[in-house]
C-alpha cells in the first residue's frame, strides 16, 4: 500500500472516528462546536474517499505490459501486431517499416 493511498484511508477513518464520537455522545461540547466538527468530519469523509477514488484510478491506469516490454526490448507491429525484437526495422510477418513510435 502506498503512503497516498495510506493517507487517504486514514481521512476516511478519523472522519468516520469524529462521527462515532458525535453519535454517540463521546464528546461533550456545545451545540456549535459538535456542528462544526461533525462538519469537518463529514468532509474528511468525503475527500478521503474522493482522493482514494482518485489514486486507484490512477495506479489503474499504468499498463503492466508496457512496463514488461521495456525490460525485454520488444516492440509490437503497428500494421498487425506481430511481437518484434527491439532494432528491428521491418515486421518479419507483413514487412512493414518499423519507426521509433511502433
Ligand atoms: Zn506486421
Amino acid at each position: 500500500m502506498d503512503n497516498k493511498i495510506l493517507e487517504n484511508v486514514i481521512y476516511v477513518l478519523f472522519g468516520i472516528l469524529i462521527q462515532l464520537l458525535l453519535y454517540f455522545k463521546l464528546i461533550e461540547l456545545p451545540e456549535l462546536f459538535m456542528i462544526i466538527i461533525g462538519f469537518i468530519g463529514f468532509a474528511a469523509i468525503v475527500y478521503g474517499l474522493l482522493e482514494l477514488a482518485e489514486n486507484l484510478r490512477e495506479r489503474k491506469t499504468i499498463n503492466p505490459v508496457i512496463v514488461e516490454d521495456e525490460v525485454h526490448h520488444i516492440n509490437y507491429c503497428s500494421n498487425c501486431g506481430e511481437e518484434i525484437s527491439f532494432g528491428t526495422k521491418y515486421c518479419p510477418k507483413c514487412g512493414h517499416h518499423i519507426t521509433n513510435s511502433d
